[in-house]
């Protein structure tokens, strides 16, 4: 089985030996203090499980914990507790704060490898389900919960800095003649191959797209004014056009076309989602208005 272990422990012969347990079946970080734990969790190969010795000198396993345990982008990391055995109460106090399980030393190979094999498939598949539950099944792009949440978030980090925020609001033209036309099936394929060009179109790290709903698409694009998110949207329509996927019967262009609608703020605490979709759906509207397949903003 695949998984990333992080022994927690100040002697080194305790990670050695649960080392030797564990490296065959997963990948092995170890570290030897408290703080070396917390900073080894913040690097890009988060551990699936943790394996926290309790007593150490400096921060003792319990802090780590807790500080784990009150990290947004830690708390969803199990930690298995390594205890004496004749620390029933320590053990006690280690559930109180969020453990899932502890381990007793002397180490009995056949329970480590049993309590750390059940923490590891039960993370894995929680961490699958998550994904799952963000993700549009057709497009395999992020879906409109995953949208609404993105975009609460990074209004309320625009807000803290006082950023720009801008938004694109996108709609496939024409798209129920499309369907008509080519079929639902051949529609379905339409929807992945414009997610998968959009997804090509944002660059920085903070950018996300979304499949809004439908045939609509949403782009959120943090600290990136309005030049900026005219540009994005620019290419975006660009980037479709270039599929060059035969429309018929579409008045707009003889291929599959996007009208875009974008809105930039400069956000303060009075902004809210509904206000940047709002105005980005007029914007929309106009696009649709003055002859599809183009980019409005009525900031312009
Ligand atoms: P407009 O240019 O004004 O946007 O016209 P339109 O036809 O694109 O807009 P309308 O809202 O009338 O139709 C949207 C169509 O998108 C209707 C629906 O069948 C199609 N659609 C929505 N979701 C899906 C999907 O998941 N798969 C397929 N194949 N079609 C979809
Ligand atoms: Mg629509
Ligand atoms: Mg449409």
């Amino acid at each position: 089985m695949d998984g990333r272990i992080l022994i927690v422990d100040d002697e080194r012969y305790n990670i050695q030996v649960l080392t030797d347990f564990l490296r065959e079946e997963y990948t092995i970080m170890a570290a030897k203090t408290g703080e070396q734990a917390l900073s080894a969790v913040q690097g890009p190969n988060q551990p699936d499980l943790i394996l926290l010795d309790i007593l150490m000198p400096g921060m003792d396993g319990y802090e780590v914990c807790r500080q784990l345990k009150a990290g947004s982008n830690t708390m969803h990391i199990p930690v298995i507790f390594v205890t004496a055995l004749d620390d029933s109460d320590e053990e006690v106090r280690g559930f109180e704060i969020g453990a899932v399980d502890y381990i007793t030393k002397p180490f009995k190979p056949i329970i480590v490898k049993a309590r750390v094999r059940t923490h590891i498939q039960l993370k894995q598949k929680t961490d699958l389900l998550d994904r799952m539950a963000s993700l549009d099944g057709l497009t395999e792009i992020p879906n409109r919960r995953c949208f609404d949440t993105t975009l609460r978030q990074e209004i309320s980090r625009a807000a803290r800095i006082g950023s720009y925020l801008s938004l694109i609001l996108m709609d496939i033209d024409f798209f129920k003649r499309f369907n008509d036309r080519y079929g639902h099936a051949s529609g379905d394929n339409c929807l992945r191959r414009v997610a998968k060009a959009l997804k090509g179109v944002i660059k920085r790290a903070s950018d996300f797209v979304a499949r809004y709903g439908g045939e609509e698409f949403v782009i959120i694009l943090p600290g990136t004014d309005q030049d900026g998110a005219l540009h994005v949207a620019e290419e975006a329509r660009r980037a479709v056009a270039k599929l060059g996927i035969p429309h018929a019967d579409s008045e707009a262009a003889g291929h599959v076309s996007l009208s875009l609608g974008v809105v930039t703020l400069l956000v303060d605490q009075g902004v809210s989602p509904v206000d940047l979709i709002e105005k980005a759906d007029l914007s929309l509207y106009e696009a649709k208005n003055r002859g599809r397949n183009r980019v409005c903003s009525l900031q312009e």
